[in-house]
């Protein structure tokens, strides 16, 4: 699968240039239902837009709220390795769109402090994935943590990945504005043992996350709440 996501990335060339083409399967947008969006660019084709399955829910981990847009699924994930390790940057919108403005509503009396890679992570893409997706809500985003090391997580054991709090820094001369209420942005959320640590460095009463893998969406599946936050 992997071998085909490359070429099929590799091959972003198609012949009609002065038409505009779905960032995801670079068929012609023709399709798109543009009445559905307000001031959501729409980008993403019917057939595209389909396969994404909105999650939707919120949780209340130790206090905190984490607001669940997808689940991490095989299509979200698809994305995500063709935005981030295949550097699609053309793919940056996908994630919120036809949310951002709704978004843009809830976080705008939230200071909104994003989650930040390593810098091996940054110099590699040359974008940092959170602020890249969340700038399309336009909204000030703070990033005031940096880290140490560069392992992905996925690659570690249990231990280890634990040990990555160790990774998350607070910037020591980031002039972070007072703020009522503040949220945590992250795009992918796998044990939430980066959000653990950012929460240690820096509290926050809410997170929202792109998307959280079913394993942490079945352990805390008790601790689901209703929020407006999705309505
Ligand atoms: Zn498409």
């Amino acid at each position: 699968m992997r071998a085909n996501q490359r070429s099929h990335s590799l091959l972003r060339v198609h012949d009609r240039m002065d038409e505009p083409v779905c960032p995801i399967c670079l068929e012609p947008e023709r399709m798109i239902p543009a009445r559905l969006f307000i001031d959501d660019r729409p980008s993403v084709c019917a057939a595209c837009r389909k396969r994404f399955k909105p999650h939707k829910r919120s949780y209340a981990v130790d206090g905190v709220v984490f607001h669940v847009l997808y689940e991490y699924e095989e299509w979200i994930e698809t994305l995500f390795f063709q935005y981030k390790e295949q550097r699609d940057v053309a793919l940056r919108d996908v994630f919120l769109e036809g949310e951002a403005s709704a978004l843009r509503r809830k976080l705008r009396s939230f200071q909104c402090v994003a989650v930040c890679s390593s810098e091996a992570k940054r110099a590699e893409r040359g974008f940092e994935p959170v602020l890249d997706i969340f700038s399309s809500l336009n909204l000030p985003l703070e990033s005031p943590f940096y880290r140490v090391g560069s392992q992905k997580q996925s690659t570690l054991s249990a231990s280890a990945r634990r040990s990555i709090q160790m990774a998350l820094r607070r910037k020591r001369h980031y002039p972070l504005p007072p703020a009522k209420k503040r949220i945590l942005l992250d795009d992918v959320l796998t044990t939430g043992s980066t959000i653990q640590a950012a929460l240690t460095l820096l509290p926050c009463e809410a997170v929202l996350v792109v998307a959280a893998h079913p394993l942490w969406i079945q352990t805390h599946r008790h601790e689901r709440i209703k929020s407006r936050f999705w309505k």
